[in-house]
């Protein structure tokens, strides 16, 4: 158990934070909900939402998890499909999303051959 304000952990039995008075909270809800958008950053964008699921996909088969944003840009035309479509992980795991995203792009290149 860890209280979300102090980010002290205590032992389990204890519920309320003897700091602060706050309900402590399961750790690995902390761990959580100290996801905040500073952590992610955009690993790939694409305008096809079915390379956006396939690396999500993968990614999530690693064990990586994922964001994936849509956003159309409004600053352009509409002609055919703006979308694009950015795919977010937490900084500690661009390298190794990187690498499958590679494997991935490797992959379609091979199979075309
Ligand atoms: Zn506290």
């Amino acid at each position: 158990m860890i209280c979300p304000k102090c980010e002290y952990e205590y032992v389990d039995g204890i519920k309320i934070c003897p700091d602060c008075g706050t309900d402590l909270i399961d750790k690995q809800d902390f761990e959580g909900n100290l996801v905040t958008p500073e952590d992610w950053k955009i690993i790939y964008t694409t305008s096809e939402i079915y390379i956006a699921d396939m690396i999500k996909a993968n990614l999530e088969g690693a064990e990586i998890e994922c964001m994936i944003i849509p956003q159309k840009d409004s600053s352009f035309p509409a002609v055919g499909n703006l979308a694009v479509i950015k795919i977010l992980v937490q900084d500690k795991d661009i390298l190794t999303a990187g690498e499958i995203i590679n494997d991935i792009n490797n992959t379609e290149i091979t199979d075309e051959e």
